[in-house]
């Protein structure tokens, strides 16, 4: 895997700080992405923009351009699916309610995820659990951390077999909207819906064509093409994807923490050609207009 793009161009638009799960504070996921020679980054946190005041003013000190991100979940058919949102106006109030609405449904899950672990007996589950998370909402792994200091099981993966894998107690979805519904969000807010990760959902060929198709017709604009953990037949059938449904393309490394050799900030394998980049389309955001 190299590091990506033309000379002048290293462009990362997928991407998580403790904002949501990643490790990095907004403030030093921004300086390890410009040490990174990183030009444009994107913060994507999970249905927040919490981080994005902080992003903004670190980019500002590390001289990187940074587009407005998040990273929304939503359901097709069942399959929990993620919208990446670009290049909105974070200041758009329906766009801020409908993340307020995300962040509920996120609580009301972890609540659910408590009720249901109850027969533990762990004391203060829900609270412990949060506290893992650094005060923001708990996810499975959270859970799983505080059932390992409790000494209930071994470790997280025990914890996940036992309690919260697929089928068992713990494993609660949430009530996330559909697919259309978030990429309506996203185009109302002035910004730039993205298919993430497409090779993620563990979708057949046909299945996530059918999905594509859906997305295009929702108003969706791009498809992740290029992100960490793909094989170069993964680029290329998700190249042929984005052709096949007329859809810009879009790169991210969905970077979460450092020391994962597979997945860096800004490094990201150079999208095959004959693709229409996502940041072409962008509002006004320096050094990326499209080639006249
Ligand atoms: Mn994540
Ligand atoms: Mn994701
Ligand atoms: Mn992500």
């Amino acid at each position: 895997m190299t590091i990506p793009q033309d000379p002048v161009l290293c462009i990362d638009l997928h991407c998580h700080s403790t904002a949501s799960d990643g490790a990095l504070t907004p403030t030093e996921l921004v300086k390890r992405a410009a040490e990174r020679e990183v030009t444009h980054l994107a913060l994507t946190d999970h249905d927040t923009i919490s981080g994005l005041a902080e992003a903004v003013s670190a980019a500002t000190v590390n001289d990187i351009v940074l587009i407005s991100g998040v990273e929304l979940s939503c359901l097709w058919r069942s399959h929990t699916i993620h919208v990446v949102g670009l290049d909105f106006d974070p200041d758009d109030a329906e766009f801020r309610e409908a993340l307020e609405r995300q962040k509920r449904n996120r609580w009301d899950r972890a609540a659910m995820i408590a009720e249901r672990l109850s027969k533990l007996a762990i004391t203060d589950l829900l609270e412990r659990a949060t506290k893992e998370a650094g005060g923001d909402v708990p996810g499975r792994p959270h859970f799983a951390r505080v059932m390992v200091e409790a000494g209930i099981v071994k470790n997280a993966a025990q914890a996940f077999k036992r309690y919260l894998g697929a089928g068992k107690a713990g494993d609660v979805k949430a009530y996330w909207p559909e697919l259309q519904e978030v990429v309506q969000w996203v185009s109302a807010a002035g910004g730039l819906a993205v298919l993430a990760h497409p090779r993620k959902y563990k979708l057949t060929a046909t299945k996530l064509r059918e999905l594509t198709a859906d997305f295009r017709r929702a108003g969706g604009q791009a498809i992740e093409v290029s992100t960490s953990g793909q094989s170069s037949g993964d680029l290329g059938f998700l190249a042929e994807l984005c052709r096949r449904e007329k859809l810009l393309a879009s790169q991210g490394s969905d970077f979460h923490f450092p020391g994962a050799p597979w997945c860096e900030v800004g490094r990201i394998m150079k999208m095959p050609d004959g693709l229409e980049p996502v940041w072409h389309h962008f509002r006004q955001v320096p050094g990326v207009d499209a080639p006249v």
